[in-house]
This record gives C-alpha cells, structure tokens and sequence, in this order.
C-alpha cells in the first residue's frame, strides 16, 4: 500500500479536523469534563484521625489553590463541576453540628465525625470554606455539585438509606439556602457507588463512577489493597491506555485521577496518557478527569503548573474546536437540567 505524503496526511488531518468541528455544530463533539473533589479535611478524617499536624500544609493551602485554579479554568474557557462536601459551606462548628444529620453507626467508629475535632481545629480552618465556595458558586461555566454533607461512606458495614437521605437532605437544604437551588451532581466519598435509587430520590441527576476495571471498584477499607493501588498507578501512567466512555444512563465514569504528585518521568507518561486519550477522543466518549483540592496543596506551585499543563492540552483543542468542555450537568439532556441550569452554573 502506498504510504501517503506529508501533504496528503496534512489534508486529510485537516478534513478530519473539519469534520470534527462540523460534528461540533451538531452537538455531537467529544467532550471533557472536569470534576474537583472539594473536601478540605472532611475527606481524609478517616486516615487523619486526631492527628491535626498531619497533612496541615496541604490542607491549610486549599484557599490558594480553589482561587488559583478558577483563575485557571476562566482563562481557558473550562468548564467544571466541584463536588463539594457540604459542611464546606458551614461558618463555624456550630453551624455544622445543628445541620449535620446524626452520623451512621459505621461499625469502625473511627469513620464517624466526632466532636473531638471541633475542639482541636476550634476555629475550623481546615474544615469550612463559606467564602469559597461563594466564589466558586460565582464564576462562570463553575457548577456547584455535592460530596455529600459529611462526606459518608456508603458501601461502609453499618451504613443505611435513611443516613444517606439525611445527609442529602441537609445538602440541598443548605444549597437551597444559600445558592437558590439543590445540587444535581454527586460524586461519592472515597468512589464507594452504592444506594442508587436513595440518591436518584434525592433528586441527583448525575453521578461520577468509577474508571472501568475491577482494581478501581475496591474502595472499602476492607478492599483498598497495594495491588489495586498499583494497578491504578500503571494505568495512570501508561500512555496506550483508554478509559474515556459514553454516559450510562446517570452516571459519568472517572477516566483519570490527575496525578500532579509524580516523579518527572512518570509525569511525563502521565501527560502522554492524557495527550493520546484527547486525540483518541470520538462522540460519544466523555473523557472525565478529577483531582481533589488538597492534592494541589503540597508543593503548590509546581502542582499547580502541572494543572495548567493539562488544561493547556484541552483548551488548545477546545480552540480548534475538536473537543467541548463541559461539567457534569451540562452532560445531562437540556431539558432536565433547564429548571436548575441557571442556578448552578454561571454561564
Ligand atoms: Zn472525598
């Protein structure tokens, strides 16, 4: 077979490029979705424990970062959905403890919030974020979704669905409160999918599974283990692998954990994984991307460029007009996210 000239290649990428750009106008592009876990210390109390040095500088560097990255994302034109714990959105200890719902009775007690870390972090600067999350609320193409309100653990032994409607409950309520509506969007705490039809009932439209592979579906204290671990750590930086997929009904998978913690030649595998899965990238594949705030926190600066990096990588194609950004509502059919649109992202 005749091998085609460079020209020949460069009219035919470009047509290819053309076509995608038309498929654009039709609505049919692929799209990207990011998603920030938004969880300061409510997501890592279960590892933490009364340890409050632990950890502190990531945790303490979470304003800098949320502010840095809606820099980032508004410069870009990107999209993105804040899975936020809702208890973020508290004032102070007190306000939390009159809206938080009474914890599940885990049968590991450590996974329960106690009243002991009010006394150690008294002022709750590694727990509330009311100002930030305003501001997130406030930016453009920013959706306000939810961790839920204490970040519980729902595949956890003595967890029930009237835990999981009441803390839901205190979510939306809040939201309502102060953002004009409930949130539609969830991303489970710790990835643990579980209560399906409980969610749905508390009016969640959307929700981020799990990267396909059984080693991404062990995420129980019980099954988290180092070989699960390791095998998400190849993936992460192998760069012939696809985990971009369609939406399956309500849910939008995870294709990748932004890993801006890795030594420079695993980051730059890390990137080639990310550059290779947005070229590859056909309708109706979503290649979703998340991270937590926290991770940003430690060595900030260079974690920070690293963000930019990526998204550099997807606005550029997004200019081209080969790929759309989108956060998690906006994967919803228009019509069932109309009633709620206006409220939860600033167009
Ligand atoms: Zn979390």
């Amino acid at each position: 077979m005749q091998r085609p000239t460079g020209f020949q290649t460069s009219v035919q990428a470009r047509r290819s490029e053309l076509g995608r750009a038309q498929d654009c106008d039709s609505n049919r592009s692929p799209r990207v979705v990011v998603s920030v876990d938004f969880e300061r210390r409510w997501g890592l109390h279960h590892r933490l424990g009364l340890d409050f040095d632990a950890y502190r500088e990531h945790l303490e560097n979470v304003e800098p970062v949320v502010s840095r990255l809606l820099q980032l994302f508004a410069a870009r034109n990107i999209r993105a959905t804040w899975a936020a714990v809702g208890a973020l959105a508290c004032r102070d200890w007190s306000e939390y403890f009159a809206r938080a719902p009474r914890p599940p009775k885990y049968h590991n007690p450590g996974l329960a919030i106690t009243r002991r870390y009010a006394e150690l972090d008294l002022h709750g600067q590694l727990h509330f974020a009311p100002d930030l999350l305003r501001l997130v609320h406030a930016s453009r193409g920013q959706e306000l979704g939810t961790h839920t309100f204490s970040h519980i653990l729902m595949r956890e032994p003595g967890v029930t669905a009237d835990d999981v409607t009441a803390d839901l409950g205190a979510v939306a309520q809040l939201w309502r409160e102060r953002f004009g509506a409930p949130p539609v969007s969830l991303v489970f705490p710790r990835n643990q999918v579980a209560f399906l039809p409980v969610i749905r009932s508390c009016g969640i439209r959307v929700w981020r599974g799990n990267e396909p592979g059984a080693h991404y579906d062990c995420n129980e204290t019980s099954t988290n283990r180092p070989v699960a671990r390791a095998r998400r750590l190849l993936d992460a930086i192998n760069p012939w692998a696809r985990h971009a997929g369609a939406l399956e009904g309500d849910m939008t998978r995870a294709s990748l954990f932004l890993r801006t913690n890795l030594p420079a030649g695993a980051w730059a595998l890390h990137c080639a994984r990310i550059r290779n899965e947005l070229d590859s990238l056909r309708h109706p594949r979503v290649f979703h991307i998340w991270w937590h705030d926290h991770n940003l926190g430690g060595d900030m600066p260079k974690r920070l460029a690293r963000v930019e990096q990526v998204l550099d990588m997807v606005a550029e194609r997004c200019q081209r007009g080969v790929l759309v950004s989108q956060c998690m509502g906006d994967l919803l059919e228009r019509s069932a996210f109309v009633s709620t649109e206006a409220q939860h992202v600033r167009e």
